[in-house]
């Protein structure tokens, strides 16, 4: 068993890191919000550090799911980032959504001082999480990632490495570009058959198991129908992943024309007040286009 520390235990994180313990880890987390990570310890029997540092300070594995870059940022440098206290050979393994840009340059610092970097980015939510069940998507030296994978095998059923650093990034950027022209089908959809004086909820179940079929419609028809959007990923979260993969497209030359659409409806949707709202919220937005 592995001497590891968790950085971040948020909605994703304080789940992930509690597997690690169940897995018989040694776990020592830092959350910003001290008070958290106490309560973490005190549940799992770990320990608690009061900076990244710390945490980090003969840990072989750190894994990290903050916010967005500048977080990661954050813990990674500087006097009490964890790349201050992790000694050569540990590595890093970061779970936060960012960008390629700083996924790239976070693995050349590290490299530079002996410490291995895998970018992990998670698909799969709270549930996933929750039930150790998330699809990871890596980047990094074979090497690297062959030492992290069966720590992360404590949360995630599908973890694979698709090639070097920033690798992990790009994939779950393809996973988000996916998400949003499907969740926009998927409320137009819904929203025609309101309009059209249908039944929703009998057309899905006829219609799930074929071409238009996909695991939003399985999982979210009935909660849109219903109006309730407190289900999963928030679209303030979508926003900025949506954000990373519009300039990556506009960076590499790649059209994302839907994409680009959506999240100006997203961002109508942040306006509407509901920014903590689940992405699936899209349908609401029609509706007050169209009551
Ligand atoms: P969250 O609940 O908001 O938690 C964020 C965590 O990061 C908290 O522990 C927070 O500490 C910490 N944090 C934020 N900024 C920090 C900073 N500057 N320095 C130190 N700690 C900082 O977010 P989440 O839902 O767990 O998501 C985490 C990451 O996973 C995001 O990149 C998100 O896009 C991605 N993700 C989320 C989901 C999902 O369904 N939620 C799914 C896939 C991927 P405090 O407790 O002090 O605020």
């Amino acid at each position: 068993m592995a001497k590891v520390a968790f950085l971040g235990l948020g909605v994703m994180g304080y789940p992930m890191a509690g597997h690690l313990a169940r897995a018989g880890h040694e776990v020592t987390v830092y959350n910003r919000t001290a008070a958290k990570a106490d309560r973490w310890a005190a549940e799992h029997g770990g320990s608690a550090a009061p900076t990244p540092r710390a945490a980090a300070e003969g840990a072989e594995f750190v894994m990290a799911c903050v916010g967005n870059d500048d977080d990661l940022a954050q813990v990674c440098r500087g006097d009490d980032g964890a790349f201050a206290g992790m000694g050569a050979g540990a590595v890093f393994v970061d779970h936060t959504t960012v960008s390629a840009a700083i996924t790239r340059a976070l693995d050349a610092e590290a490299r530079a001082q002996g410490i291995g970097f895998v970018d992990a980015p998670v698909s799969g939510g709270q549930a996933g999480a929750e039930n150790g069940v998330l699809s990871i998507m890596c980047g990094g030296t074979e090497g690297d990632y062959a030492r992290a994978e069966p720590i992360m095998q404590a949360y995630g059923r599908t973890v694979k490495r698709l090639g070097e650093s920033g690798a992990g990034q790009i994939a779950k950027m393809m996973n988000q570009i996916c998400i949003a022209g499907l969740v926009q089908g998927l409320a137009e959809a819904l929203r025609f058959g309101e309009k059209a004086g249908m039944d929703g909820k009998a057309v899905v179940e006829v219609i799930q198991g074929g071409a238009a079929g996909s695991w939003q419609m399985v999982n979210r028809h009935a909660t849109m129908l219903d109006g309730k959007f407190d289900y999963g990923f928030a679209v303030d979260w979508m926003r900025k992943d949506l954000g990373i993969c519009l300039q990556t497209g506009n960076e590499i030359g790649a059209p994302l024309p839907m994409t680009a659409l959506v999240d100006q409806f997203y961002k109508d949707i942040q306006q509407m007040g509901g920014g903590r709202w689940d992405t699936s919220s899209l349908i609401e937005r029609l509706r007050r286009l169209s009551s």
